[in-house]
């Protein structure tokens, strides 16, 4: 859909060894309109042929998802530079994820019909239906290039609106097979992506209906305000700083496990990684102990689809150049390392690194890292935890290690986050019954968890008729007559005062 006459391509590199994985076309404002205007078109078709035909087309894509899936997780992992391990998740992810939209958003956005909220409302039939935004942008950030895309287009194409994905300049060539996929199932033409930079995303957001966001909170913010401007709804995905706690009566070796596995999955790149970790003084240093051992036994590297590395590249120099000096601000300040510490030199890799003697005084207890070093923190008690877990900007998510899990739900309704993993780490992640959203700077809105999550993408419209035969006139209509406009108040008085008095006023004074 781009009828730009120069074509700008820009370069997509493999960070792990510095190969070319591609080039993508650098879309342009003009581009942009085009493509939303003839989304815009195609979909009050696409809103016309109702829930049902639109499932039949999303699990059509559902099964080229699965017969290309070896194929997009190479492209994954040559725009990221990530282990097969991490990458080979992203495809099942996005099919289980459009298999719930596919199979429940028809009771989602059924039409309702609401009991009036008084007995005069039953001269009415009351309908509410929900209508789609028409064209929904999608802007994404680099860390989960395929799955980032789905975790969003599934429920707006479902909701009946037409999707406009802006991927990341850094990664965009996974978003581009999701198009291609998209077209070779022959769908009404209702999906585009447009690659291109911080520009281009400027321009979707100025020309959708609905901005949905996932990124950094300092473009989430520049996003609100420009939405702000078009009075256009959004929902913003955003940064985090997710705190672990764990307790004296924790499972020490599953929760050390779990830790790594939150702490460094995708090289730490993940917004719901955990990225500090508070300990209750008895298991400090038995926790400590495992965690390193666990750290220390982690290979890292690049193996194509051989699964021989836990541990990939990061996604760009300026994150690795962030993760550096986050370290270097904690040494400074007197932090001990006593694992990792160092990029290794080759490509864009940063060692698994873990740091005591650490407090909120350091950047890497209060600025969102992304990468892969896990800062602990010894407590006296589960209050100095919380107070600590909740010293926070972000408010994303969070992880509680306990043995006693109703001790785990109570410590969880006191932490100021918008998901808590008791004794696991992103469990809340792959279940879509339950809502996915920051709390402070962490995001606006949340996505999935229900009917809320389709909703999203809909305005509600209410829709009234006259039950039984027409009359000449409803009671308020002109000629204004005392006797009518009596008989309207009162009845309505007698439905809401309280008491005989009050109930029977207007007559009785006979004004
Ligand atoms: P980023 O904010 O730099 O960029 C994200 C996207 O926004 C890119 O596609 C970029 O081109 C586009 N963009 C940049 N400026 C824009 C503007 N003014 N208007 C419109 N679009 C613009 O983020 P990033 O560095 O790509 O991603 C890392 C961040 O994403 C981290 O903070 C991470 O926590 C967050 N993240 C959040 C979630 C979540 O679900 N909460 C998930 C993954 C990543």
């Amino acid at each position: 859909m781009n009828s730009d006459k120069s074509v700008a391509l820009f370069d997509v590199v493999n960070p792990a060894d510095g190969r070319p994985a591609g080039q993508a076309i650098d879309h342009g404002a003009s581009a942009v309109a085009e493509t939303v205007a003839e989304l815009r078109r195609s979909q009050v078709e696409w809103e016309r042929i109702g829930v049902r035909a639109r499932a039949k087309w999303l699990l059509r894509y559902q099964d080229w998802l699965i017969d290309n899936a070896a194929r997009l997780t190479d492209t994954v992992q040559a725009e990221t530079g990530k282990t097969r391990f991490d990458a080979e998740i992203e495809v099942p992810a996005a099919i289980d994820l459009l298999k719930y939209w596919a199979s429940h958003a028809e009771r989602f956005l059924a039409d309702e019909h609401p009991t009036p909220h008084s007995p005069i409302g039953i001269t009415k039939r009351l309908l509410a239906t929900y209508r789609p935004h028409p064209v929904v942008g999608i802007i994404t950030p680099w860390n989960l290039p395929l799955l980032n895309p789905c975790f969003d287009m599934f429920a707006a194409l479902m909701a009946g609106s037409a999707v406009l994905v802006k991927p990341s300049e850094v990664t965009p060539l996974s978003a581009v097979e999701l198009a291609r996929g998209w077209t070779e199932i022959e769908a009404p033409p209702v999906f585009s992506v447009l690659t291109g930079h911080g520009e281009t995303g400027r321009a979707v957001v100025d020309t959708v209906d609905f901005v949905q966001f996932t990124g950094s909170t300092r473009t989430g913010r520049a996003i609100a305000v420009a939405c702000g401007e078009r009075l256009i709804p959004y929902s913003l995905e955003l940064g985090g700083k997710d705190p672990a706690i764990v307790l004296a009566d924790a499972n020490i070796e599953r929760a050390a496990a779990g830790i790594v596995y939150g702490a460094l999955f995708n090289s730490g790149q993940a917004c719901i990684s955990v990225e500090r970790v508070y300990v209750e003084a008895p298991v400090y240093d038995r926790f400590v102990t495992t965690l390193v051992d666990r750290v220390r036994a982690l290979r890292q590297g690049a193996d194509g689809r051989d699964f021989a590395f836990d541990i990939g590249a990061m996604a760009t120099g300026t994150q690795l150049d962030i993760v550096r000096g986050h370290i270097e601000d904690a040494r400074a300040k007197g932090a001990r390392i006593l694992l990792g510490g160092n990029a290794t030199g080759a490509g864009l890799f940063f060692e698994p690194t873990v740091l005591v003697d650490v407090d909120h005084s350091m950047r890497c207890l209060t600025e969102e890292t992304f990468g892969p070093i896990i800062p602990v923190i010894k407590v006296r008690d589960a209050a100095e935890a919380i107070r600590l877990a909740n010293d926070s900007d972000y408010g994303l998510s969070a992880t509680v290690w306990t043995g006693d899990r109703v001790r785990g739900e109570r410590i969880a309704r006191l932490l100021e986050v918008g998901a808590v993993n008791i004794n696991d780490a992103y469990a809340n992640l792959m279940n879509f019954a339950l809502p996915m959203g920051g709390w402070k700077s962490s995001g606006i809105g949340a996505r999935w968890g229900g009917a809320g999550g389709i909703r999203k993408y809909c305005r509600r419209q209410a829709i009234t008729a006259p039950r039984g035969p027409l009359l000449a006139r409803e009671p308020l209509w002109y000629p204004a007559s005392r006797f009518r406009s009596r008989l309207v108040t009162t009845v309505m008085r007698a439905v809401d005062a309280r008491g005989w008095r009050r109930v029977s006023l207007p007559l009785r004074r006979g004004r």
